[in-house]
């Protein structure tokens, strides 16, 4: 029986395992996929587990996807690019990483905000963290010409912007009002929003009415950002899409079946919310 998991720290949150248990049943395979917590002191001896054989592999969440991206013993190019994984892989007794929010977050886009790159200037990301890396690698694939990374620690912003090139500018969240009338797609990379907590001062009045606000929290779904895009009456996309896209590229690495991404898994997962 092969057996996946997902470590964190902490990790009783995640809503992964319910996922994976889902599709590991409407498919009928014999396998497992449990949550660990894991410690950052800890995580090499982990990957060691994960090298002798004991998974097949899991997912990687805050706050080790960095870390894991160091430790692990190769990552395809993408992963390389974005420099954080959340997806590692047993490949002949070495831990193969992978990320897969940057599919995740496109998939999401895509699916619920059809066209939204067309045409698109500029871009507002809040957030430098692992989830940032991955969303601005996503952006420069969809060729987004200008990108305003603004987060609460401004040298983290600048020290991702120079890491990743291209036309990345620097800056702080209260630079956004500023930037605002320029941007058609925000797309909210902290952990703000998280259980009821909101961004102080954002205001979304200056958006252009085509506006995107995306949010990759999604506990709660509906955050106080996008209550706020909603009510400016701006297009708005919840995070869950994002959680559901990235975990199809595992589920299939490790059980051999790419699995879908219907209505019935969203509705499951959103009943825990
Ligand atoms: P991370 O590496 O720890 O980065 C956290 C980011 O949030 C940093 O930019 C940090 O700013 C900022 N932040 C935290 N508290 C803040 C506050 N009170 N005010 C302003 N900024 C604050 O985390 P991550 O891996 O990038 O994940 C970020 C969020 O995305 C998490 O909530 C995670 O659950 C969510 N996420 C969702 C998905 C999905 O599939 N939907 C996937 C990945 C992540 P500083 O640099 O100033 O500390």
């Amino acid at each position: 029986m092969k057996r996946a998991f997902v470590i964190g720290h902490p990790i009783a949150h995640s809503r992964s395992p319910l996922i994976h248990t889902h599709w590991l049943q409407r498919y009928a395979i014999a396998g497992s996929y449990e949550a660990i917590d894991v410690a950052p002191a800890d995580l090499g001896s982990f990957l060691e587990r994960v090298r002798a054989g004991e998974f097949a592999g899991g997912n990687v969440t805050i706050p080790h996807k960095e870390a894991v991206f160091a430790l692990a013993d190769s990552r395809d190019e993408l992963a390389e690019e974005i420099g954080a994984v959340n997806t590692l892989v047993n490949r002949d007794g070495g831990v193969f990483a992978f990320n897969t929010d940057y599919l995740g977050f496109l998939g999401n886009l895509d699916q619920h905000a059809p066209g939204w790159d067309a045409g698109l200037e500029q871009a507002i990301v809040l957030g430098a963290g692992g989830a940032a890396r991955a969303i601005l690698v996503a952006l420069r694939a969809r060729n987004i010409p200008l990108v305003h990374l603004l987060n609460r620690t401004i040298d983290k912003a600048q020290a991702l912007a120079i890491d990743l090139g291209g036309r990345i500018e620097a800056g702080r969240l209260a630079d956004f009002g500023d930037l605002a009338t320029g941007a058609g797609l925000v797309v909210n990379c902290t952990a703000v929003g998280m259980h009821g907590t909101a961004f102080d001062g954002l205001d979304l009045g200056r958006l252009p009415a085509t506006a995107v606000v995306t949010d990759i929290v999604y506990v709660p779904l509906e955050t106080p950002l996008l209550a706020a895009a909603r009510a400016r009456g701006l297009r708005a996309v919840d995070g869950l899409g994002m959680l559901l896209h990235q975990a199809v590229p595992g589920f299939e690495a490790w059980f051999g079946t790419r699995p879908e991404v219907t209505a019935e898994l969203r509705a499951l997962v959103e009943a825990t919310l």
